[in-house]
């Protein structure tokens, strides 16, 4: 099996957030207000990702780290970047995979941020090269507009077999109570930029607006094959999503709550990816698991 559970692996969940806007670009707290306003809320590290600004990462404090960061963007698209040493050319800004393929030249991460915000067709993600990942919630998008939830847009590319994880982020400007309400948790050996970025990279994190998801495993079942648990925080849905119609909903009764589910994996599934939403409608998101590296073919 190539695939790993983020739940069996040495070392710690270290909590962040790594979209955040500062006066440097269109934000309204410094970036050192900023990140001290994570460190006070028990977050262990964070980026600053200002508007074509490069933030540098930094060793903040004995118990928190923050990633490099950015955000780059062109007509129709912005991406947020982690992990950068150095920006691509303005004069690159129309043409997305050029800016992709300059960050990733330099072992940084690419992500699609807000992509329903940006209303652009999920299409025109499936066709990069090269991301990470992509946004499937932005605090901000989902408090001014309705358009945090990304979730179709990852299914697309999932389903096209395009191997992108799912962040949550404030994406805050400190304008609207939008922060705190999206953010990763990562497993990694320890706090540091380098390991965080390595973690992120092999998808070792899952991601909340509240929820705990507290493991995540392939059990063998016997006859009926191999099975992905879950388990979470109470919560009144767990959701399977896979390609097409393969998935399954668990619901709790009125006035219950579900702590765990389990979904039989069969090879048509392409992949799965879990949803625990609570009774407050805050979801967690864990990443996809391709079925190739789980079954034998
Ligand atoms: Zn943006
Ligand atoms: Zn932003």
């Amino acid at each position: 099996m190539n695939w790993q559970s983020p739940f069996s692996l040495p070392g710690q969940w270290y909590k962040g957030n790594l979209h955040t806007h500062t006066t440097q670009s269109d934000g309204t707290l410094s970036p050192d207000q900023a990140i001290a306003w994570y460190h006070e809320q028990g977050y262990d590290f964070c980026a600053v990702s200002d508007h074509w600004v490069l933030t540098p990462g930094q060793a903040y404090a004995p118990d928190f780290v923050t990633i490099s960061g950015t955000e780059l963007h062109g007509d129709g698209y912005h991406l947020l970047v982690a992990g950068l040493s150095e920006l691509p050319p303005r004069a690159m800004e129309h043409e997305p995979q050029a800016i992709i393929d300059h960050v990733k030249a330099q072992g940084a991460l690419a992500y699609i941020a807000h992509p329903y915000w940006t209303g652009r067709p999920s299409t025109e993600t499936a066709a990069l090269r090269d991301l990470d990942g992509l946004e499937v919630f932005n605090s901000v998008c989902e408090i001014t507009q309705g358009t945090g939830h990304a979730r179709i847009h990852w299914d697309d590319c999932l389903s096209a077999e395009q191997r992108l994880t799912g962040l949550a982020v404030d994406d805050v400007h400190w304008r609207f109570e939008e922060a705190g309400a999206g953010y990763v948790m990562v497993r990694a050996p320890e706090l540091s930029e380098i390991a965080l970025l390595d973690a992120l990279r092999q998808g070792h994190f899952y991601s909340s607006m509240g929820p705990t998801i507290q493991d995540l495993r392939v059990r063998d079942n016997g006859l009926e094959g191999p099975v992905l648990d879950v388990v979470c925080s109470p919560c009144v849905e767990i959701l399977f999503y896979t390609c097409g119609p393969q998935g399954r909903r668990f619901g709790a009764l009125p006035g219950t709550t579900l702590s765990h589910a389990s979904l039989p994996l069969q090879q048509e599934q392409i992949f799965v990816r879990i949803e625990c939403r609570d009774a407050q409608g805050r979801c967690a998101w864990s990443n996809p698991l391709f079925l190739r590296d789980v079954l034998p073919a």
